[in-house]
């Protein structure tokens, strides 16, 4: 007997489904199949590749209710949020690619130096090969195929591990994609834990896009290093809200409530911190309370926050929460458990030597920090290692820009929160601790090619820069050097280049 993986219901804690576990055998086997199904899928046009894409698509909007129903099995999340943020984001993908990829991958013409006469240049996007996804799970199906979706529209081969918590999610991905009639061996679903992640990465890859947690991004990037394999990291945030006093008050309380609590905080561009100046603090916080009762808790279509998708994360949650109280917080609601469903718990006198500021909780915390200015809420926000997105909230638009200038963050939303990771025209991506690289928009395609410059020389007989190497040769470059990148009249540049065109 194989090793197996439970697919768990979160919200009950019952048993659902057990998964066969990918053997050592079978991890190879995919990569030679996936290697195999490259020789042809990358020399399909794009045009041609976006034909299944578009398939994918239909399959996906007809299947919207199954699938969220799928997703909710796994993770219990909100109805609503499994539509939008899994369903809704992935589709809007990809539509962006079926209308965008011809264009944003064609070839490039770039411009040629002028010491390099009858020359021309151009920029080829090309595919890599085999690209392993490994995702997280707690946004299982959107965090799965739009890095495989890009990767498969760039030309490249995917195998796809999805999170051992929400294996059934990653079983309806395999299916969606055979029925949209992708190629055998063009896309592949691996179904195991970190050890199967781990020998993916001996297989030797292409190029990897993993998304989790800041340790396991550091193993990944590690075991990768051996062998030189691009590395492409969506790892976790610790993202700031910037709340000034002449923001719209209501506005901001509803978008921070939002802002924390979707998915029960278990989000990577979650807000984590809230920040709100001095003189608007009580009010904000008094409000926020209020906001906060408003929210339903359970599974379904009419609730706005699930359980904890990880007995692990409720774990977390807890030392956070104890950390801050020991440390002299001042807690605003009860702290309470049904099962695995955690309430809202909102803190204030919260301080930066806290795990829950330090650190990313990833539930549904809310601490709230009082600044004075401008300069402080900079340096407030930016004293994490991470940097994933953050928020600025203020009427004053020039203000807020100026403030996101100072920000230490991949991405930054003026006035909202979270759904600029949802627009498909924008790199999306963390500095810091947050990883390296970006996906989305022309950026993150284009990080799923190689890039390849070619240069066309249609001069005929020799090169000035070619062998003998001699004195001569050595003032011609000494000229050239002046009239290119010296201090010298036009008459002397222009003379130059007369004289060394010659020659070229
Ligand atoms: P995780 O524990 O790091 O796992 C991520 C993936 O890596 C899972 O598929 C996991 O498998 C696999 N894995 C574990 N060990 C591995 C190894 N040694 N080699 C290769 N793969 C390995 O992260 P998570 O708990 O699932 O996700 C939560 C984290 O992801 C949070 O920090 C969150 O902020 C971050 N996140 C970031 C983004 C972003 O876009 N920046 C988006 C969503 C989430 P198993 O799960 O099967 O063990």
């Amino acid at each position: 007997m194989g090793e197996k993986i439970e697919a768990v219901d979160p919200a009950t804690g019952e048993k659902v489904r057990s998964f066969e576990v990918a053997t050592d055998l079978q991890v190879e086997k995919a990569f030679s199949k996936s290697r195999g199904a490259f020789d042809c899928w990358k020399d399909l046009s794009i045009d041609k590749r976006c034909e299944y894409l578009e398939r994918l698509r239909k399959i996906i909007v007809e299947r919207k209710d199954e699938l969220v129903e799928t997703i909710r099995l796994d993770t219990g999340k909100p109805d609503v949020e499994a539509l939008m943020s899994d369903v809704f984001a992935t589709l809007s993908m990809i539509r962006y690619y079926e209308e965008n990829a011809e264009n944003i991958l064609e070839t490039e013409k770039r411009k040629t130096p002028s010491e390099y006469p009858k020359n021309s240049s151009y920029v080829d996007y090309i595919p890599m090969g085999v690209v392993a996804v490994i995702s997280p799970w707690n946004y299982p199906f959107q965090l799965s195929v739009v890095p495989s979706i890009t990767a498969l529209v760039a030309g490249n081969t995917v195998i796809l591990k999805p999170s051992e918590i929400t294996p059934i999610t990653g079983e309806k991905i395999m299916e969606l994609f055979s029925k949209a009639g992708f190629p055998e061996g063009v896309f592949q679903v691996l179904q195991g834990g970190g050890r199967v992640g781990q020998q993916m990465i001996e297989e030797k890859p292409d190029k990897i896009f993993f998304t989790g947690g800041v340790e396991t991004g550091k193993k990944v990037m590690e075991n990768a290093s051996k062998y030189l394999i691009p590395v492409e990291l969506e790892l976790g945030g610790n993202d700031a809200m910037i709340v000034f006093e002449e923001a719209d008050l209501e506005r901001a309380v509803k978008g921070a409530v939002y802002g924390s609590l979707a998915n029960a905080g278990q989000l990577c561009v979650s807000i984590e911190r809230i920040y709100v100046q001095n003189s608007i603090e009580e009010e904000f916080t008094r409000e926020l309370i209020e906001e906060v009762k408003k929210i339903d808790i359970g599974t379904g279509r009419d609730v706005e926050m699930g359980p904890m998708i990880l007995e692990k994360q409720i774990e977390t949650v807890k030392d956070h929460v104890n950390d801050a109280l020991e440390k002299g917080a001042d807690l605003l609601t009860e702290i309470k458990k049904e099962g695995s469903f955690l309430h809202p718990i909102i803190l204030n006198n919260v301080s930066h030597d806290m795990k829950m500021i330090k650190e990313e909780t990833f539930g549904p915390t809310i601490p709230i920090v009082p600044f004075e200015s401008e300069d402080e809420a900079v340096e407030l926000a930016n004293a994490t290692s991470y940097g994933l997105n953050a928020s600025v909230w203020t009427d004053d638009i020039s203000k807020a820009k100026e403030i996101v200038s100072r920000l230490e963050t991949g991405n930054c939303y003026i006035n909202d929160v979270v759904k600029n990771i949802g627009s498909p025209h924008l790199p999306f991506g963390g500095v810091k601790n947050s990883g390296i690289g970006r996906y989305h928009g022309p950026e993150g395609l284009k990080s799923f090619t190689e890039t390849r410059s070619v240069m066309i020389n249609k001069n005929k007989g020799t090169e000035l820069n070619w062998f003998p190497y001699d004195n001569d040769l050595y003032v011609d470059i000494g000229d050239l050097i002046e009239a290119k990148h010296g201090d010298v009249g036009l008459l002397k540049k222009v003379k130059t280049f007369f004289r060394l065109w010659r020659k070229m």
